[in-house]
């Protein structure tokens, strides 16, 4: 017997019982005991082994799971972080869309305001152009350079007759005193009187009608507008 505690002991040692000298029969009692709590320590030690692995396996997930729980956390606290920036963003892009709107109503406002102050300023500009022109008219009445000009054409449009423009002579285009008191030249009586039968006064805006050519040589001739030709 050179191992008591393997396996194939107990069998032999049931067949060589009865063949034992009783010599040896305590010694095979022993054995047998022996071989009893060996197997009981065997069992023990086996479930210790277990236990053990049991355990080593129970620290394993243990550890798997603190790591597990660990990874968890990390993700929330990700998750948060995310959540976190995501709301710091719709704040952020809410902030610029605000400040969007509120330049929108300022460049509104302002496009408002120059209008209405254009406006102002052209209506202005109107009644300050309508003065100066105004100040021009009265300036050059009472310049006196415009104020013999003015004469000097008065005297001049004098020397001429009214309806053909043509300057007065001693002769032919005579300046004669129509009926109303009006001036015309006797050429223009002669050639009214011809086509019409009358002579048509520009300053009345009438028609004299006329008898014969020898009512217009008894026309007085003016001798004041001969004077200053
Ligand atoms: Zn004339
Ligand atoms: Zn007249």
């Amino acid at each position: 017997m050179s191992d008591p505690l393997s396996r194939g002991a107990p069998e032999r040692k049931s067949t060589r019982k009865r063949q034992l000298p009783i010599r040896y029969r305590e010694d095979n009692e022993y054995e047998t005991k022996a071989t009893a709590k060996t197997a009981e320590k065997r069992e023990e030690n086996r479930l210790k082994l277990e236990i053990k692995q049991l355990k080593s396996e129970n620290d394993d997930i243990v550890g798997k799971n603190e790591t597990m729980i660990a990874l968890q956390k990390e993700m929330e606290t990700e998750r948060d972080e995310f959540k976190r920036k995501g709301e710091e963003m719709r704040l952020n892009t809410q902030t610029i869309m605000d400040n969007l709107s509120a330049s929108e109503t300022r460049i509104a406002n302002l496009q408002k305001d120059f209008l209405e102050k254009f406006n102002v300023h052209r209506a202005d500009y109107v009644k300050l152009k309508k003065m100066k022109d105004e100040l021009l008219q009265l300036k050059n009445n009472v310049d006196p350079e415009n104020e013999d000009k003015n004469e000097r054409e008065k005297i001049e449009n004098l020397k001429k007759c009214p309806y053909c423009r043509g300057y007065f002579t001693n002769e032919s285009v005579a300046p004669l005193i129509l009926k109303c008191g009006h001036i015309l030249c006797k050429r223009c009586c002669i050639v009214d009187y011809e086509q019409n039968g009358s002579i048509f006064c520009i300053g009345c805006q009438n028609a004299e009608p006329i008898a014969n050519v020898e009512e217009i040589n008894e026309f007085p001739v003016c001798h004041s507008i001969l004077s200053i030709m």
